[in-house]
């Protein structure tokens, strides 16, 4: 049992489930691209529970979300792409009927073998889904006898297949992912292993700011930087340029900064950037001395003083959490900050988590994810975790 805001979730491993019939609930919104997925990270985490379940020879039923079709099929979001890479992915037969519920679909439950795999098609082609609708849940509990899952990256969401579906089992259980995601950022939330660290980057503090408002409350160092960054510099007086910077924000971002200094959090910022006419004129561009930008040219990523600057400063953390990346990392050379950065962090000691998203990506893209300690696959939902780990989907798997 993993003790949760006072009650417990039951581990996979605690629940019978030879030779139980089990659906399986999932995360295997992968990205797709002319029908290929191209990044593995989302159904390569589920298979330590998928083996674990097919060796104690379950029948498994595996269901997901992928994208947004609005409640209508549509074959743009299909989840046939990942049905055949995880057939490659675990050398399986998955079989994959064009639906999730209907004639069609038992139909095939009840040829299923030991063994054999069936991945149900994406759970939002229906609307009741979303809706959270309690029939529609009823119609995938079908013939199941546990529930298990490893959807981390869904459990944000009130929808049939994460909060009405699991109360519908009395044997509902979490899988290995889900372990793993609440060993490494539920003592976040709870007491962190001090000096803990925070670095935030990405676009806007506005999708941040109730993160950064929790977090200053438990952590010893917060460090910002991407674009978000300039919201905080612009506050402190700073010349930013035509850089992006949410101005009504602008007062939310000094009351953080005051709160910090009553509670003794370091705040660090960055100390140059590299900066380019404009995200669409960017062929010149040049590395600033200082903080300042010029008028007329636009901050697109952190320079090198800023990443030493950090690593000094993350030097002795006990742990480092990392959300969103120093620049405009998805164009070179504005990804430089990001990677250097990553690459300080992978030889640091202490527990390094890479908070999902854009910033799993870099790391990914950096081939540095072997070398943090953990890399969450909820990007939303490690953020809204993090603000109240009180996740509808959690609660729904409490017992
Ligand atoms: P978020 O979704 O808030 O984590 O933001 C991630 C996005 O912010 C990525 O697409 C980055 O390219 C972008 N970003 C970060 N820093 C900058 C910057 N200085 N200028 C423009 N875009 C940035």
């Amino acid at each position: 049992m993993i003790p949760f805001q006072g009650k417990s979730f039951k581990t996979v491993q605690e629940v019978d489930v030879a030779g139980k019939s089990v659906l399986f609930r999932v995360d295997l919104n992968a990205p797709i691209k002319d029908g290929k997925v191209t990044d593995n990270t989302r159904i390569s985490a589920i298979i330590p529970t998928l083996n674990y379940l097919i060796e104690q020879k379950a029948k498994v039923t595996l269901i997901s979300h992928l994208g947004r079709p609005e409640g209508k099929k549509n074959p743009k979001y299909t989840l046939m792409p990942v049905a055949e890479r995880l057939a490659e992915l675990t050398n399986r037969e998955i079989l994959f009927p064009d639906d999730c519920v209907g004639d069609g679909v038992k139909k095939l439950y009840q040829e299923q073998m030991t063994g054999q795999v069936v991945l149900l098609e994406n759970l939002r082609y229906y609307a009741d889904e979303e809706d959270n609708n309690v029939e529609f849940a009823k119609k995938l509990k079908a013939h199941h006898q546990v529930y298990v899952s490893d959807a981390f990256g869904a459990l944000h969401r009130a929808h049939a297949s994460t909060a009405a579906l699991p109360q519908l089992f009395e044997d509902r259980c979490i899988g290995m992912l889900i372990q793993k995601e609440l060993e490494f950022l539920y003592p976040l939330v709870k007491s962190p292993e001090r000096p803990c660290s925070v670095i935030l980057g990405g676009a806007k503090i506005s999708d941040k700011l109730k993160v950064v408002e929790t977090l200053l409350k438990k952590v010893d160092r917060l460090f910002i930087g991407g674009a978000m960054a300039f919201t905080f510099l612009k506050a402190k007086g700073f010349q930013i340029g035509n850089s992006l910077f949410e101005e009504n924000m602008i007062n939310r971002a000094k009351r953080i900064m005051d709160e910090a200094s009553e509670r003794k959090v370091s705040m660090f910022f960055p100390k140059d950037f590299a900066i380019a006419k404009s995200m669409k004129d960017f062929a010149e561009h040049k590395i600033t001395d200082g903080i300042n930008i010029e008028a007329g040219w636009t901050g697109l990523d952190v320079g090198p003083k800023t990443v030493a600057h950090f690593t000094e400063f993350l030097q002795g953390s006990k742990v480092i959490f990392w959300n969103g990346p120093m620049g405009w990392f998805e164009q070179e050379p504005f990804n430089a900050g990001t990677n250097n950065l990553a690459q300080a962090i992978a030889k640091m000691d202490g527990i390094k988590i890479i908070g999902g998203g854009d910033s799993a990506a870099a790391v990914a893209q950096a081939g540095l994810a072997d070398q943090m300690t953990h890399i969450s696959t909820g990007g939303g939902a490690t953020l809204e975790f993090l603000e109240d780990p009180n996740l509808p989907g959690l609660k729904a798997l409490l017992v």
